[in-house]
């Protein structure tokens, strides 16, 4: 049985959809949640939910595309708690067009978000995990961090991006006791997927299982990754796919 009784963990992108659905899931285990995201309703709507269920939960505003931002969360995060066990660093944003159509600040913001943003706060994570002596982190890159898809550069690049990232972390922080994988989820029922108008029906059909994720599978598949059954997993990109990756 998975125990994260009073791990200290920090969620990126816990306003809403995948983020929102594992701090709910790390509650359940016991842990105690600080959620940071740029969406302040959502993100205090997630921390009402964890306190209703009777966890130690905060929300900082950040944007973690900004360092003064990330050291600002995490230092919150360690005047209260103390410490920090687990990071998921889970935000992120899409931009559907053409390679061509994509303008220089569609591609930094995707970019700065999805990819800048790992690296900020993995830079920012891992000095508070070596004082103590470890630590687990999971970065959510996606099937497209592993495949190719048309229309959405940008994103397929820094998803690729966040994988390369992980493995040369996992690497650098290996022998210091810290774990660091990503997870890779297909089409997922949050916000992000509805961006283009409902596409769900579409989605299901591209998929094995023939239907989309709900947000708890991807929970709880990260929740695995970050605790002791998986003592001896890092450097990997996990598929939670419903076997879109198999075809
Ligand atoms: P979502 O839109 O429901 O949640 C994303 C969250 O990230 C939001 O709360 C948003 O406010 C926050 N965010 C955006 N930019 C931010 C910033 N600069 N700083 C802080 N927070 C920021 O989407 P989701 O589907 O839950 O996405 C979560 C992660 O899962 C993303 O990294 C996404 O790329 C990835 N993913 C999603 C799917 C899917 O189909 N939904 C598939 C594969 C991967």
């Amino acid at each position: 049985m998975i125990t994260l009784q009073d791990k200290v963990v920090f969620i990126t992108g816990g306003s809403s959809g995948i983020g929102r659905a594992a701090a709910l899931e790390f509650a359940k285990h016991g842990a105690r949640v600080t959620l940071a995201d740029i969406d302040i309703e959502g993100g205090e709507d997630t921390a009402c939910q964890l306190k209703k269920m009777g966890a130690d939960a905060l929300f900082v505003r950040t944007n973690v595309s900004k360092e003064s931002d990330v050291t600002r969360a995490l230092a919150t995060v360690a005047a209260k708690f103390g410490r920090l066990d687990i990071a998921f660093n889970n935000a992120g944003i899409t931009h559907k067009g053409g390679l061509e159509q994509c303008t220089e600040e569609d591609w930094d913001r995707v970019v700065n978000t999805n990819l800048k943003g790992v690296w900020l706060c993995m830079k920012h994570e891992v000095p508070y995990m070596l004082r103590q002596g470890g630590g687990v982190i999971v970065n959510t890159a996606s099937t497209y961090g592993l495949v190719g898809a048309p229309e959405v550069s940008s994103y397929v690049a820094s998803k690729h991006g966040v994988i390369g990232l992980t493995k040369a972390a996992a690497l650098e922080y290996g022998r210091k006791n810290i774990r660091i994988n990503a997870v890779c989820p297909s089409a997922t029922r949050t916000p992000m997927l509805q961006l283009n108008g409902d596409m769900e029906g579409i989605w299901a059909e591209r998929h094995p299982l023939g239907r989309v994720a709900i947000p708890g599978e991807i929970a709880q598949a990260v929740v695995w990754l970050c605790s002791d059954a998986a003592s001896f997993v890092t450097g990997v990109s996990f598929p939670v796919d419903g076997g879109y990756l198999a075809q």
